[in-house]
């Protein structure tokens, strides 16, 4: 599985549609300053869930919207669009190609697409869970996550690795077992105190 394309459409400063076709091998983003190189890592981060705007370098959502220039106004909303080659079947889903989708209106209103179909984007974590890919994957080695890893924080090195060996599924799944566990006990024990009260 690898990413084939990521097309971008009014977000931050790509305000036309442009579709960006990745090697397998290797590919290289070059550009002068502010051209827009770590607009495009943003835009796959905001695709995978990112919901921090200051990680996104903004101050608030909105501001991943193309915000105009003085030639050009601004967008309404903000897609992209992250393609994956899934031939391997690395996702589990049965398509060969995995088309991830997020979108931002200047309203509010905003969307994750799964191939063209509404989804959630607890859906799409979860597809993506012990890949290494997603916001917090090792798929995205920014500035500074180098000295994470290698760092003397045990506990970001053992995150890294966890997502590696192919865990963080399980641990996610018995976090939410767990937490459904203890809403039930406490329904119990409330029907139990009914029970009393009657009795
Ligand atoms: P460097 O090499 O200096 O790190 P870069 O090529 O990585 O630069 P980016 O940081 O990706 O460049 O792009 C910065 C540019 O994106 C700035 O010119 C900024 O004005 C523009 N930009 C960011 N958000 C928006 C937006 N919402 N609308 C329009 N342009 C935006």
């Amino acid at each position: 599985m690898y990413l084939k394309e990521i097309i971008i459409n009014g977000f931050k400063s790509f305000p036309e549609k442009t579709v960006i076709k990745i090697n397998s091998e290797f590919t290289a983003v070059v550009g002068p300053n502010g051209s827009g190189k770590s607009n495009i890592s943003d835009a796959f981060k905001w695709v995978m869930g990112e919901q921090s705007a200051k990680t996104l370098r903004g101050t608030k959502m909105e501001d991943v919207i193309f915000a105009g220039t003085e030639r050009r106004k601004p967008l309404g909303y903000a897609e992209v669009n992250l393609v994956f080659d899934n031939s391997d079947k690395r996702l589990p889903i049965e398509y060969q190609e995995v088309c991830v989708t997020r979108r931002l209106f200047r309203t509010g209103e905003s969307e994750y697409l799964l191939n063209k179909t509404s989804t959630r984007l607890k859906e799409i974590r979860e597809l993506f869970m012990n890949t290494g890919i997603g916001i917090d994957g090792y798929s995205i080695i920014g500035q500074g996550r180098v000295e994470d890893i290698v760092g003397t924080k045990s506990e970001t090195r053992r995150k890294v690795i966890e997502e590696a060996a192919g865990i963080v599924k399980f641990k996610t799944r018995k976090e939410e077992s767990i937490r459904k566990l203890l809403k039930t006990e406490e329904n119990i024990e409330r029907v139990n105190d009914i029970i009393s009260e009657i009795e």
